[in-house]
């Protein structure tokens, strides 16, 4: 089997996009899309790991696939399909889970930021996921996945875990794969808390910008963004110790393709109210016509179901073989 640079990364139907999703992860799809045959996927087996409402899941996964073609990803190019209409990531996942150990996974802290103080009631698929994603990675042999930052480690457990399987049967079936962690703002914080990560899953809406915001809404949002009371740093050393300070400043570089460096310079000694004003105008620029192009897209439920039918298509074409040879690795009896 040829190996090529191939990409897989996914994307969670767990509520609405939001700026960390693009400036961590879509956009990059984006960029990375000419260089190396791409699938992207959204991720609906990740999303039920916590509760999800039947009534709209599959609505909002429609949602994720407006998103990624609103921001420019050209469906007909690259392979965009839903997790679940390709069994052969929940069927390989299942040899990962005799695979991985759990004290890898122990390891994990996604899972108990996630889990809180009620590990003993969360569902046996969100402490397993990195396993399912590991699955997701390795089902194309895919030797690149972009990712922010907070996707770190379950990569290094894919990697882990593509390793073990190679070893443990005496093949090299499986590529090691690359996390591609890229531009100024790998790790975009929540307006509300400069330690906590922008999720989906935080309770509060003015913690994010979500992709969907209209112009007031996003104005609002940034002017109400946490600050300290000192005015902006003047070198990157300093804006690091002031997470709310080097959060939006990361944001402006990233939404801006300049470096956060030159956004410190430009800023250096102003008033937070200044650059959050600047910010404003720029991230509505640069959100509001992909907020506009989903709203058209999300209307024609039809064209997006066919997107999906056609990358599903073409996933299944590429994860039928690698299964195969999995099986046979494995020792199960040929169907
Ligand atoms: P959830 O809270 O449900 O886990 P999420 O906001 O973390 O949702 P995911 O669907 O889990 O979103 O992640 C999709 C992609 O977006 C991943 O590549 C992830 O690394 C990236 N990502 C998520 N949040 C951020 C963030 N705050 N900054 C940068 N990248 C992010
Ligand atoms: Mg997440």
């Amino acid at each position: 089997m040829t190996k090529i640079n191939r990409i897989l990364s996914g994307v969670q139907p767990s509520g609405d996009l939001h700026l960390g999703n693009y400036l961590g992860a879509i956009k990059n799809f984006v960029t990375l899309q000419k260089e190396y045959e791409c699938f992207f996927c959204v991720v609906d087996l990740h999303a039920i790991t916590v509760w999800q409402d039947p009534a709209i899941l599959a609505q909002k996964t429609r949602e994720v696939t407006a998103a990624f073609i609103a921001s420019g990803i050209d469906p007909k190019e690259n392979v965009l399909f839903a997790q679940s209409q390709v069994p052969q990531h929940s069927q390989l996942a299942w040899i990962f889970n005799c695979v991985s150990r759990m004290g890898w996974l122990n390891r994990m802290t996604q899972f108990k930021d996630k889990a809180g103080k009620d590990k003993e009631n969360v569902s046996v698929g969100l402490f397993s996921y990195p396993n399912l994603m590991a699955a997701d990675i390795l089902i194309y042999l895919a030797t690149h996945v972009p990712v922010g930052e907070d996707q770190k480690q379950h990569l290094e457990l894919t990697r882990d875990i593509a390793q073990k399987f190679n070893n443990d049967f005496k093949t090299d079936l499986f590529p090691i794969p690359e996390p591609l962690i890229m531009g100024e703002a790998t790790r975009v914080m929540s307006l509300r808390d400069g330690l906590k990560k922008m999720s989906k899953s935080d309770p509060s809406d003015y913690s994010r910008i979500m992709l969907s915001d209209d112009e007031n809404s996003i104005v609002q949002k940034i002017r109400k963004a946490k600050t300290d009371p000192e005015p902006l740093p003047d070198n990157i050393e300093d804006a690091k110790k002031r997470p709310e300070a080097f959060n939006l400043l990361t944001i402006f570089a990233s939404l801006s393709n300049l470096s956060t460096a030159r956004i410190i310079e430009d800023y250096s000694g102003k008033e937070f109210s200044q650059l959050k004003k600047d910010l404003a105008d720029l991230t509505v620029n640069k959100i509001d016509p992909i907020a506009r192009e989903m709203k058209k897209l999300i209307q024609d439920t039809s064209y997006l179901d066919f997107v999906l039918k056609i990358g599903k298509d073409k996933a299944i074409n590429v994860a039928t073989p690698v299964l195969k040879e999995v099986y046979d690795v494995v020792g199960f009896i040929k169907p």
